[in-house]
């Protein structure tokens, strides 16, 4: 986590992707730009990243895999974890012997992917052990397809679990998509809620998503706002630059913030 002397670095702020995946094979790999480690970390350095948060996947990026990647490109690809929800009566069990000699800087969990809602007893179970081990748990929030009209799995969802886990910072991914305001209310309701941009300004461009999301960037207090891409299906370049377009208005203290500063505090350098 952030050393104290890492406040008072100096030079240009440190800009971090929070929120990419890479696949090992470019068949599992259902997005439209190669998404390989070495891919992601090319685009980070045309694009003056310092670093990725990098997002197991179930079935197509597995907690191992991610791993070890990240350990290959340390410093830049920082790995989350993803508990095994499938198995709920292992899954404390298999984070604690993960967890025993490696350190992902986070859980994650894909709620739609995963099968389960924020009121399951097994999501819980995984926030009880974040609380104990004091690591963030990223939840994709984007409501789609098949599931796009259960609102278990829309952003007020968050609200209870987050009154119910004060101590754990729940990053809300894509903000909730096309519910992007319903984030901003959640998070503007809890202090550990955090919305993390990715996926959702480039998904609608030129609509009320993207100007709720802008909205909430600015109202928002810097440190609850993160900037992440969702590479390879959205790319690092167009990202970036669709971010600094769209995402105005912003203190100095909002931006540095938004584009890494509370991603170090979060997750690690
Ligand atoms: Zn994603």
């Amino acid at each position: 986590m952030a050393s104290g002397a890492s406040e008072h670095r100096t030079g240009p702020p440190i800009l971090i992707d929070a929120h990419t995946h890479v696949f090992a094979d470019p068949k599992q790999n259902p997005y439209p730009r190669p998404g390989g480690a070495d891919d992601l970390v090319r685009d980070l350095d045309a694009n003056g990243l310092d670093a990725a948060i990098v997002i197991p996947l179930p079935g197509s990026a597995s907690n191992d895999f991610v791993w070890r990647e990240c350990e290959r490109h340390a410093g830049r690809l920082l790995p989350l974890y993803t508990p095994d929800l499938g198995d709920p009566a292992h899954a404390l069990a298999a984070m604690d012997a993960f967890f025993r000699d490696r350190r992902p800087r986070g859980l994650t969990i894909h709620p739609r992917m995963q099968k389960v809602t924020p009121a399951d007893p097994a999501v819980a179970q995984v926030m009880r052990w974040a609380d104990d081990h004091e690591v963030p748990v990223v939840f994709d929030v984007f409501p789609f397809g098949d599931d796009v009209d259960d609102q278990r799995l829309w952003p007020l969802a968050y609200h209870r679990l987050a009154r119910e886990f004060p101590g754990v910072t729940m990053v809300l991914a894509h903000s909730g998509g096309f519910r992007a305001l319903d984030g901003f209310m959640v998070a503007k309701a809890n202090a550990n809620v955090v919305l993390d941009v990715s996926l959702t300004l480039r998904y609608f461009p030129d609509t009320s998503a993207e100007r709720d999301l802008a909205f909430a960037c600015r109202r928002l207090p810097a440190g609850r706002v993160i900037y992440g891409s969702d590479f390879p299906n959205i790319g690092i370049d167009e990202s970036l630059h669709t971010a600094q377009e769209k995402l105005t208005g912003l203190s100095d203290e909002q931006r540095v913030a938004l584009f890494g500063g509370t991603a170090r505090r979060l997750f690690g350098e």
